[in-house]
């Protein structure tokens, strides 16, 4: 398996990895992790370990490792064309293919896709997007973007600004004054909790009216939202939570992306976030799930409102101008042409329904009872569990004791993936599609296994 024993000085001395402690990592005082296969919901290091990778990878790779199918449309695309650029009209055969299988599956009312590269891109995107239509309208005022405190979006400039996570910000001059926040649609964090779930989404709706209505609506082009939230927490919406926003929204003329970077293609066990939740937006975010992360893809799928007016902005100032080199890649289109057509044939997003809702009541009969479980959540193929210092009283741990950090890294050691969510206690489950009952049981027991070596 090792192949190279300076390996691990190499990478310490010359990798600069993303969201890592880079002093720690630097002088060895935090461990280096080298992966070098994966078949199915596993993956292997290269000293031999398997892992069951309860998060595949970073929520991507949806149909499980090692599917030679996409391998090999990759090669033979790579053999065939490996690139060439969709500017001014040009495309291939994979990239308008793929084209037609996603918007044979967006929701209605879609009309167009715009390919990237990774979720931040496409969100960047879509920003400027929702700026030139606003410009087009003679709206030059209404630029500003709505975002939920704990919401992922990227980390790029407006899309770091858009997440609503504080390590995200810190440090960075974020977020951008274009960007604003309102709250979360975390019931379980509720200041009040006498509050109950209906009131709690009235809440939620009313800070957003008085949002805009401090901003001004003439100021608001858009608002950001996952449909369940993902990095921030694995936070479902409380029941009614979307139709409530749309409503704020559409009174406003206020323009809604659904960020499914997470979500699209299945993992809620609908193909979409947004049928899932009915959700009617103006533009989708997808990346992940796309490609399964076989090779870097993402997109702005956007609706016939909007499309229109990017149309008469063609004809009014010319060609638009933004793109990327490696928009709509081949090699990427490739990947989620076959990716799309597996997920169909292994029926994978009906396993999706039914593991997913089974990995949960695992969890709760495992875990359950624990004083230190506070909240065991999760829709399709997503799970949390979040853990507290007391339970009635809802009081969390100090962030400075890193429990959820501990338990993640105690599941490790037994050969489990689960992911510490980066703000509080919170493991995040997000296994591949083809995760299997004997996997599930696994993961839950394997937690349980490490919530009482931490916690006791
Ligand atoms: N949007 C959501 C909902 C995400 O979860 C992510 C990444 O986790 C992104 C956007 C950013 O995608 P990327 O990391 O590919 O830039």
């Amino acid at each position: 398996m090792r192949k190279n024993d300076m390996l691990e000085q190499w990478d310490r001395e010359n990798f600069f990895h993303p969201s890592t402690h880079l002093a720690d990592f630097a002088r060895g005082d935090m461990p280096a992790r080298v992966i070098s296969g994966g078949k199915g919901s596993h993956i292997t290091d290269r000293d031999g370990n398997r892992l069951l990778d309860g998060f595949a990878g970073l929520y991507c790779v949806n149909v499980g490792y090692g599917r030679t199918e996409i391998a090999e449309a990759i090669a033979a695309q790579a053999h065939e064309l490996a690139y060439y650029h969709a500017y001014v009209g040009h495309g291939t055969e994979v990239s308008i293919t793929l084209a037609k299988m996603i918007l044979d599956r967006a929701p209605a009312n879609m009309s167009k896709v715009y390919f990237g590269l990774g979720g931040s891109d496409a969100n960047e995107t879509n920003a400027k997007l929702l700026w030139y239509y606003n410009n087009i309208l003679g709206r030059p005022e209404k630029k500003k973007i709505i975002s939920r405190w704990r919401g992922y979006h990227g980390s790029g400039l407006i899309t770091g600004s858009m997440t609503g996570l504080q390590a995200f910000h810190q440090k960075f001059d974020l977020p951008l004054p274009q960007v604003l926040h309102t709250v979360a649609p975390y019931y379980y964090r509720r200041d009040d909790l006498d509050m109950s779930e209906a009131d709690f989404v009235a809440h939620c709706a009313t800070e957003l009216e008085a949002l805009i209505e401090r901003e001004g609506p003439d100021t608001i082009a858009g608002f950001i939202g996952e449909p369940v939230l993902g990095t921030g927490g694995i936070v479902p919406p409380p029941t009614g939570y979307w139709e409530a926003i749309q409503k704020v929204l559409k009174k406003n003329d206020i323009l809604l992306i659904a960020d499914e970077v997470v979500t699209g293609f299945g993992r809620l066990g609908s193909m979409f976030g947004s049928d899932h939740y009915g959700m009617e937006p103006d533009i989708i975010t997808i990346a992940k799930g796309l490609t399964s992360a076989y090779a870097p893809l993402s997109g702005s799928i956007i609706s016939e409102k909007m499309w229109k007016v990017l149309e008469q902005g063609t004809d009014e100032n010319g060609p638009i101008g933004h793109g990327w080199t490696y928009s709509a890649h081949p090699i990427g289109a490739a990947a989620g042409v076959a990716n799309l057509k597996l997920i169909d044939e292994l029926n994978l997003i009906a396993n999706n329904a039914d593991t997913g809702p089974y990995l949960r009541q695992r969890l709760a009969e495992e875990l359950g009872n624990h004083t230190h479980v506070g909240d065991i959540r999760g829709e399709g193929m997503l799970a949390a569990v979040e853990l507290v210092q007391d339970r009635d009283s809802r009081t969390f741990f100090d962030a400075g004791d890193g429990i959820g950090g501990k338990v993640a890294a105690a599941m490790l050691k037994r050969g489990v993936i689960a992911r510490a969510m980066p703000q509080g206690d919170i493991l995040g489950l997000a296994p591949p599609f083809c995760l299997t009952r004997d996997e599930a049981d696994q993961i839950a027991t394997t937690m349980r296994d490490a919530l009482i070596e931490v916690l006791g």
